[in-house]
């Protein structure tokens, strides 16, 4: 059966209005699915007419805690009250408190705050080539960082050079130069891109998330970073989106044991409150990094600083990772046993998961998301055929079967 529910059909009102005057009022740089919510609680998000919806995208995995997590949120009201921002021209004590914690949770020596994903992307490879002048030797402005074809570190100019995306980089030349793009999931071509003596890093994610939630073979990151290893080269994971409990460990890396020289955080490490970002290293590299060469003027601000230590310790005390876990093996046995041709594939790890969609009978991922969303669960597509599916880490085993039958009845439904 053809798609009945135009998007057109699945909006009130009251919904359209609010989109209407986004739409004429701001840059269109997204694709929202078409949905204008107002509260948030927990796993759920409810629009201006008061409808309830279960949230399985977690704003790009930033709000694994949940939403509005009241622990967090007091902390954030709390130190709002009391001190915001002192930029780093001085110290504050959070910050302090905060450094102290944050290092000794990752095990690492120290750590560098942002704010965004990206910046704390920018903040590593300027690090990796810090550390390729000073430490490893390599000649000026010849270092080079090695990334992987279908990746997403973030939006700058300097990221989308590294990236293979053409709707990411088109028309934003000119680009930066000093990146060498190899397949992913492919460690021969990693090796053979190590022979070049000046190559000082290999940025990669260990499970590709904006690409549609990649995830390499077993033993890839663990084989990625003995190659690194034997080269003197920096292994900079980018876990931005694959961090913080969200694939059943604390980080994806932990699945191989792997500890890699340059860590990179943000999203979930606030919670979803407050933007904070940042990168942790051992001493050898991050202390390249002298005063005057680095900075933001919100990075490390008690407000974050205090949120962010909440927000981990919510993910600590609340097990979040042993739930991602063992809900997410649910998650895909189930969804793999839905009898329906328009599933391809089903994949992913811990709560970071997709389903691949065979577009037939002029039915896509767009149209199934729009269903989903009239079925009370929100969702998005990405590249076209595949939707992602990453809840809150807070869900419990009975709102994922519910949420497992609305996505069952919503994709048989298109059979009907
Ligand atoms: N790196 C990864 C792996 C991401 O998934 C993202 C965002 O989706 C980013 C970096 C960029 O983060 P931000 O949007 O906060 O700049």
């Amino acid at each position: 059966m053809q798609a009945t529910s135009s998007t057109q059909k699945a909006i009130s009102l009251k919904n359209q209005q609010f989109i209407n005057t986004e739409e004429n009022h701001t840059a269109h740089n997204y694709h929202p699915i078409p949905v204008v919510l107002e509260r948030g609680e927990g796993v759920f998000m409810w629009d201006v007419d008061g409808k309830r919806y279960y949230d399985f995208l977690s704003a790009y995995s930033a709000v694994n805690q949940g939403h509005c997590h009241p622990k967090i949120v007091k902390t954030l009201v709390d130190q709002a009250q009391t001190l915001t921002l002192t930029s780093r021209a001085f110290h504050n004590k959070t910050f302090s408190e905060f450094s102290e914690f944050i290092t000794s949770y990752f095990g690492f020596d120290r750590f560098l705050p942002m704010n965004t994903g990206a910046e704390a992307v920018e903040t590593a490879i300027k690090l990796c080539r810090k550390w390729a002048y000073q430490k490893k030797g390599i000649p000026q402005n010849t270092a080079k960082i090695i990334v992987c074809e279908g990746n997403f570190h973030g939006r700058t100019i300097t990221i989308v050079s590294a990236s293979t995306d053409p709707d990411a980089r088109k028309d934003f030349g000119p680009y930066t130069p000093g990146f060498e793009v190899i397949p992913y999931n492919d460690t021969a071509a990693l090796k053979k891109a190590l022979e070049d003596p000046n190559v000082a890093g290999f940025l990669v994610e260990p499970i590709q998330g904006e690409a549609g939630v990649f995830v390499p073979d077993e033993g890839y990151l663990a084989e990625c970073f003995m190659l690194c290893r034997e080269k003197n080269v920096l292994f900079i994971a980018d876990e931005i989106q694959t961090g913080i409990a969200r694939t059943g460990e604390l980080l994806a890396v932990c699945h191989e044991g792997v500890k890699p020289d340059i860590l990179i955080l943000g999203k979930a490490i606030s919670g979803g409150l407050y933007p904070v970002s940042g990168v942790l290293a051992r001493n050898e590299i991050m202390l390249c990094i002298k005063p005057g060469e680095h900075g933001s003027t919100f990075g490390g601000n008690p407000l974050g600083s205090a949120v962010a230590k909440t927000a981990l310790e919510v993910v600590r005390d609340e097990k979040l990772a042993d739930n991602a876990k063992a809900l997410g093996e649910l998650l895909r046995k189930e969804l793999k046993a839905i009898q329906s041709s328009r599933i391809k594939l089903v994949r992913g790890k811990g709560l970071l998961n997709a389903i691949v969609i065979e577009e037939k009978d002029n039915v896509s991922a767009w149209d199934i998301c729009i269903r989903l969303m009239e079925n009370g669960l929100l969702a998005k597509p990405t590249h076209g055929d595949i939707i992602r599916f990453a809840p809150p880490l807070v869900i419990t085993k009975e709102q994922l079967m519910e949420c497992i039958n609305i996505i069952k009845d919503t994709i048989l439904s298109f059979d009907e």
